[in-house]
């Protein structure tokens, strides 16, 4: 049966179409695996909505598709952008049917999901609580003050090395001594006892009930390493599809395998010149050889037209990558001509940086375009602090993506923690931190209640059996009841129990407590549009909102607000204008790698992943000085800067040179010889 041909396929260019209709027809007829594999912005992820779009057109049922993105908010994106496509044919049935896309998430998420469903079959309790990093690197902390390790003589890695490399090992599926040889070869003098650790680190989480990141995606792998339950799990689905494959791990691809071990139904898109997630053991190896992962081999389609960006600033973008190392295939060209290149500006440092683009960003405002329009990139969240200052000061709201402000409160963390140790009492991080806030529990005490209760079936129980520690009275008390009432209180009305109790404590440990108890009420609002206590708690963690200028600290939803975003965060974004911090040997490539040649050209990638999310307006800002914050145990100091080397001298005509504000000096006068550093000269005097 013919697929049913549909208006919205005409706005497709040959090769998208060829990639949206490949192996759709009528009858549900499942094809051959697909890879799209193109450069920046050629509408990769377009050709993806356009492809679930059609497939519900075309009688596939949308429960049965598991659509897996980098993010719950490209997940959201790309949901809306389904219903718009299909609305052309279905109409106001297509709300429904997107509305049906129930699999639509990140592999964490995902997974998560699925293991919670499958929890009894692979022998786990589904109440299970999940840790963010932190809570990870708070744990292996735990496990290795039990072992001893932390005080041992030669200075042993620190919790959140040691959690780095764990993560390695699990990710990229290899052996901890290749694992430190390669990445941490400062550490490979340890591996026996961080051997030891780990071990005890697993035992840990499976005692207390809890899953990290990784366990998310290492469960599930394992989990679809028995025949019955892979074949469980992939007869759920139809259609799987995943977009910017090129960041996916070992572990991601080999779940892949098992859902559709044949390929049939199964479509991943991506760019191998935007690998940018190696830290996390992403390969770009995974993109590479999907084709011949299967018989019949995937089908591949290329795109090379852009139709993000005016030319020049694809000419730029263009000239940084052809300067790469490894020879990526594509060749992306633009019909949208414009005379404005790139720009490139130099400033006397990160004020005079900050200033720059506020009156940009103002300017451009004045001219039509919307805060939310434009983006202010860097390569590390704290590059943008002095400009997060300097918008404050003149009121312009903006968003942080991937900013966890609101989350990192103490206050926030202590709710959170509370509500985490009632969903699952076996959590000693969460559990530790709730019983620091009692007046009179200490580390010591804190220790035996919890070892007390991680002996018995019943937790809760045996917590309220116990005695009151010596010096915790009345608190004990009210800690105990609050705990018991909670655990079979209902959601949401329990968050709210919940602030009642902690508030007293609020008032005793912060002096703002005023101005924290608006954060929580805030908390209680956002725990609202959630169904449950754990679908709450697993969002939340795997998925934090973004941080704002608003004092709250909450999504600014309707109002136009200045977007700030890492370049990782701002991954398959695009904005009219972009701005990018710090275009400046040491930020980037950044010095924190260890300066290997694959280092340096993942950071090359970085900074077109970085020029390509423009559209109209592109400006590379260039501070000749710059503040280092203690890196490599120098202490905080201002250096020196120079333009990124990603961008030599053959590379400035793709670019518009320009000094703000306008030195008294040419920059090509200033730009010479070595330069004084006259601070650390007079500093020096004195030692
Ligand atoms: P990235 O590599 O950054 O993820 P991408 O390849 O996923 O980029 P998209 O984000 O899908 O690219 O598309 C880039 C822009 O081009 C979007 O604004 C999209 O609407 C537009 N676009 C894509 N295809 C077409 C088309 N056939 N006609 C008009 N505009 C298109
Ligand atoms: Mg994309």
């Amino acid at each position: 049966l013919a697929a049913i041909a549909a208006p919205y396929l005409d706005s497709l260019n040959p090769e998208q179409r060829r990639a949206v209709e490949h192996g759709v027809t009528a009858d549900g007829h499942v094809g051959a695996p697909l890879l799209v594999i193109a450069g920046a912005g050629s509408g990769k992820t377009n050709t993806l909505a356009h492809r679930v779009a059609h497939l519900i057109v075309n009688n596939a049922d949308p429960r049965r598709i598991l659509l897996m993105t980098f993010s719950r908010r490209a997940a959201a994106e790309m949901a809306r952008r389904v219903e718009h496509i299909a609305r052309k044919v279905l109409g106001d049935n297509a709300g429904v049917m997107t509305d049906a896309l129930s699999w639509a998430g990140t592999f964490h998420g995902i997974g998560a999901r699925l293991l919670r469903e499958y929890a009894e079959q692979i022998g786990i309790d589904p109440a299970f609580t999940i840790h963010d990093r932190e809570d990870s690197a708070d744990l292996m902390n735990l496990v290795r003050h039990e072992l001893g390790l932390s005080k041992t003589e030669r200075r042993f890695p620190t919790k959140g090395t040691c959690v780095a490399i764990y993560s390695r090992c699990v990710n990229a599926e290899t052996s901890i001594e290749q694992v430190l040889g390669q990445f941490f070869p400062w550490c490979s003098g340890w591996s026996s006892e961080l051997k030891q650790l780990f071990a005890a680190y697993v035992e840990a989480k499976q005692k207390q009930n809890v899953l990290d990141y990784d366990d998310l995606l290492l469960y599930w792998a394992q989990m679809m390493s028995d025949a019955a339950i892979a074949d469980d799990v992939g007869s759920r689905f139809d259609h799987v599809l995943v977009d910017e494959y090129q960041d996916t791990n070992r572990l991601q691809s080999s779940i892949l395998l098992a859902l559709r071990p044949s390929g049939r139904g199964l479509t991943v898109v991506g760019d191998d010149a935007q690998s940018i997630y190696s830290f996390r053991a992403a390969t770009v190896r995974n993109i590479l050889e999907f084709p011949d992962q299967f018989k019949p081999r995937a089908e591949i389609v290329t795109l090379d037209r852009n139709y993000r960006s005016t030319q020049p600033i694809l000419a730029a973008a263009n000239g940084v990558i052809d300067l790469a190392k490894e020879r990526f295939t594509k060749n992306l060209w633009t019909e949208r001509p414009s005379s404005a290149k790139p720009r490139l500006v130099t400033v006397r440092d990160e004020a005079d940086q900050a200033r720059y683009i506020v009156e940009r960003v103002l300017e451009n405002r004045e001219s039509g375009t919307l805060l939310k329009q434009q983006a202010v990139l860097f390569r590390t969240s704290s590059h943008s602090g002095p400009l997060e200052v300097e918008l404050t000061r003149r009121n312009i709201p903006f968003v942080k993506f991937g900013g966890l402000k609101f989350l990192d409160a103490a206050h926030v963390k202590d709710m959170l923690a509370l509500l985490r140790f009632i969903e699952n009492p076996r959590d000693r991080v969460a559990g530790f931190r709730v019983l620091h806030l009692l007046p009179g529990v200490g580390p010591a005490s804190a220790q035996r209640v919890l070892d007390h209760m991680a002996e018995t079936s019943d937790p809760v129980g045996a917590l309220c059996n116990l005695p009151s520690p010596p010096r915790a009275g009345t608190d004990w008390s009210a800690f105990v009841e609050a705990v018991a009432n909670l655990r079979y209180s209902e959601w949401p009305a329990d968050i709210e129990r919940a602030r009642l109790w902690y508030e007293p404590h609020l008032d005793r440990i912060h002096e703002d407590a005023e101005t924290r108890r608006a954060d929580l009420i805030q908390l209680e609002q956002i725990a609202s549009g959630y169904p449950s206590r754990e679908r709450f708690l697993t969002e939340l963690t795997l998925d934090p909102p973004d941080a704002t200028s608003d004092q709250a600290g909450v999504p600014l939803l309707d109002e136009d607000y200045l977007i700030l975003s890492t370049i990782h965060s701002a991954k398959g974004q695009e904005w009219k204008s972009v701005y990018m911090l710090n275009v400046v040997d040491g930020c980037m490539p950044s010095d924190l790698g260890a300066g290997t040649s694959a280092e340096l050209e993942e950071e090359r990638r970085l900074l077109y992943v970085g020029m390509t999310r423009a559209k109209d307006d592109l400006h590379l800002v260039v501070p000749q000085r710059f503040f280092t914050h203690g890196q490599h145990a120098k202490g905080d100091r201002h250096v020196y800067a120079a333009r990124t080397r990603f961008i030599p001298d053959r590379l400035l005509g793709l670019f518009e040179r320009t000094t703000w504000p306008a030195f008294a000096a040419s920059p090509a006068a200033r730009n010479t010889g070595p330069r004084m550093d006259i601070g650390a000269r007079m500093r020096g005097m004195w030692r």
